[in-house]
């Protein structure tokens, strides 16, 4: 497998995404970091967003709801290389309509090596990272390499 790298910039694009029963938590996690994701460029699906924007007074990008395609929005970033760094409040104890969403963006996040926080604790070490100031390039399998070393595979076996 050969690998190529991804440049993340010093100042980062988070994403925030909190399910309802998880809104809480991540409101107080993010007022309490208030000043480190002011410095960096804050995106969020729909009503996490709104209350992102309340709360903290920061510029928010809004998304649209994650129950209406918000998830899968952040998804398509990080697969454009547009997000940096996901913090992701999904709720263990509750089912959700938009559960193969929630599991697409959680894939994606691994599929593009993008550093992912599911829980505060994970955030807190996110977020105090030394890294989250400054340049860095994160290291992804080379996938159409991969894909065309596959193709090539199956192409030579029919032959
Ligand atoms: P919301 O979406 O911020 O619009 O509530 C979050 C989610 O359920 O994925």
């Amino acid at each position: 497998m050969t690998y190529r790298k991804i440049a993340m910039p010093a100042r980062k694009r988070i994403a925030l995404v909190a399910h309802d029963g998880q809104k809480q938590n991540l409101v107080e996690w993010a007022k309490f970091n208030r000043g480190t994701l002011g410095t960096h460029e804050i995106w969020a699906t729909g009503t996490t967003g709104a209350m992102m924007e309340g709360v903290l007074g920061l510029p928010v990008n809004k998304l649209l709801s994650g129950p209406l395609g918000g998830d899968q929005q952040i998804g398509a970033m990080i697969v454009e290389g547009k997000i940096d760094f996901l913090i992701f409040f999904w709720d263990p104890l509750e089912p959700q309509p938009h559960d193969p969403d929630v599991k697409a963006l959680l894939r994606m996040a691994v599929v593009w090596n993008v550093p992912t926080a599911c829980d505060r604790a994970t955030a807190d070490f996110i977020i105090s990272s030394p890294l989250l100031n400054t340049a860095y390039e994160r290291r992804v399998p080379d996938y159409e390499a991969y894909r065309k070393a596959r193709l090539d595979k199956k192409v030579k076996a029919k032959s």
